[in-house]
């Protein structure tokens, strides 16, 4: 068999044991150089690459080889920068960007003013992992089909999980597929903003009218409407005009919509009345992929290991995973070398919780006990006292959702507490955090404290 049919005899099958996303991240721009004396090499597109196809899919290709040409014993990996055309082409556009190493964190994308939208933002770019599969296929099949599949589509998920990023990806797919349909991206600050300013200056029939005309409604961002009665309300009627006409809107949150606090009932009950679709948090192998996809789009070719030292250490956020990878690329710029680990770690040194700052049991308790001034032995004793059981409720949930602690082991850690009690607790703090403002709030602030390396006396 010839090395490119045997290579895709190969890919053919590793398509079905890996994810989509990985299958094109880890092995786009592979191939086999030569197949002699049993071993077969094959080059990757850069040391990531390579590193990973040994370490981490070694062992399928190798068996798959084997099953297809028996001789196959071994596999080497060398590295071959691949120049294709487009590659060529896009190179040419960041030598341009990189004269100046201050603006590489912006970014030379032309926005889209009719609909506000940004390019920069596509379905091409964005990773898919378990963790977002259902959003992203939500908003894709919007994109295809606007108004009639999901509607409205809401997608909830924290902060820089990628909630803009798939809106406006849905957004310009819209607007590239149906040139007549009125696409029109608001943040919502804007769009309160705007209501405000217009009902001032008795503008506000002249802005319903544009409103009405919109095809796609994209509303980024809605928890902002939160206490905002006047705009809910003009909100609420421009949606069901848009609604009852079959217009799509997408909106994002950063909680589902029973969380949002001070929305109208009217108003969260039309929010519920689609598709819901959350964003959690990528998964190690997904932050990888991600990472190794932002290193490609900007030109820089980092080590493994600086790589997996980024996605070990910022778990919860992409937007911070890039602002990483930006401040090695000013690095590389300013000193003309790529950052080893060492330098990584030095550069990152701020924007890395370091392990000592991860959280234990002894932590937790002492922030519960600190934030309600108690002292920590008030939250182990058995009491009903209410000043108590609520803190107790709380740490115990912290327990559960920071350290993955199992019920009877938070139990015991509680004087003995049954294990029921406890999931009683958790579900309680669970189910209140839903309608509870003032509890979101505590809880939050205890997070930060817990992560922020708040010193404790
Ligand atoms: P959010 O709106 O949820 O706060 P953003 O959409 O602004 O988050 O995402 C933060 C950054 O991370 C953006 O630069 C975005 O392009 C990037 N990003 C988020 N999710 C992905 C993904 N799945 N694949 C590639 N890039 C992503
Ligand atoms: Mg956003």
């Amino acid at each position: 068999m010839a090395n490119e049919e045997l290579w895709q005899a190969v890919l053919a099958q590793i398509q079905f044991n890996v994810s989509k996303a990985n299958f094109a991240t880890w092995f786009k721009n592979t191939r086999i150089v030569s197949n002699e004396n049993g071993e077969v090499l094959i080059s990757t597109p850069n040391s990531f690459s390579k590193e990973w196809l040994s370490n981490k899919y070694n062992n399928l290709i190798l068996k798959i080889l084997h099953s297809l040409d028996e001789a196959v014993k071994t596999i080497n990996y060398i590295i071959q920068t691949p120049l294709p055309e487009k590659v060529a082409k896009t190179k040419t556009k960041k030598e341009k960007k990189e004269i100046n190493p201050n603006q590489m964190e912006l970014e030379e994308f032309e926005i889209n003013q009719k609909a506000n939208l940004n390019p920069r933002y596509n379905f091409d770019n964005f990773i898919v992992g378990s963790f977002n599969e259902l959003a992203h296929a939500a908003a894709w099949a919007v994109s295809q089909n606007p108004g009639s599949t999901y509607n409205p589509l809401f997608i909830y998920g924290g902060v820089g999980l990628g909630k803009t990023h798939l809106l406006q990806a849905t957004g310009n797919r819209i607007v590239e597929n149906f040139l007549e349909k009125k696409v029109k991206y608001f943040s919502t600050a804007h769009f309160v903003s705007d209501i405000i300013r217009s009902i001032k200056n008795h503008e506000i029939e002249n802005l319903k009218m544009g409103l009405h005309q919109i095809d796609v409604l994209i509303m980024d961002d809605v928890q902002f409407l939160a206490g905002k009665e006047k705009t809910q309300e003009e909100f609420f009627h421009l949606f069901n005009t848009l609604y009852e006409t079959n217009k799509q809107i997408v909106l994002s949150s950063d909680r589902p919509p029973k969380a949002i606090p001070a929305l109208e009932e009217r108003l969260r009950s039309r929010f519920e009345g689609g598709m819901i679709a959350d964003i959690s948090f990528p998964d190690f192998e997904t932050r990888l992929a991600i990472l190794k996809a932002k290193c490609e789009e900007k030109g820089i070719d980092l080590s493994f290991e600086v790589l997996e030292y980024i996605a070990l250490s910022l778990e919860q956020n992409i937007r911070e995973m890039e602002g990483a990878l930006n401040r090695l690329l000013i690095f590389r710029k300013i000193n003309n070398k790529v950052p080893d680990l060492e330098i990584t770690k030095k550069l990152l040194y701020n924007l890395v919780a370091s392990p000592s700052l991860s959280t234990n049991f002894k932590k937790i308790l002492q922030t519960v006990a600190q934030f309600f001034n108690l002292k920590e032995q008030n939250l182990l004793v058995s009491t009903r006292r209410k000043e108590i059981v609520r803190p107790r409720q709380i740490a115990m949930y912290l327990l559960r959702t920071e350290l993955k602690e199992s019920y009877p082991s938070i139990g015991r850690k509680f004087k003995g507490k049954d294990h029921t009690t406890v999931i009683y607790s958790c579900e309680k703090i669970e189910k209140d955090l839903e309608k509870d403002n003032n509890l979101q709030r505590e809880i939050n602030l205890i997070r930060q404290r817990l992560y922020s390396g708040f010193s404790l006396k």
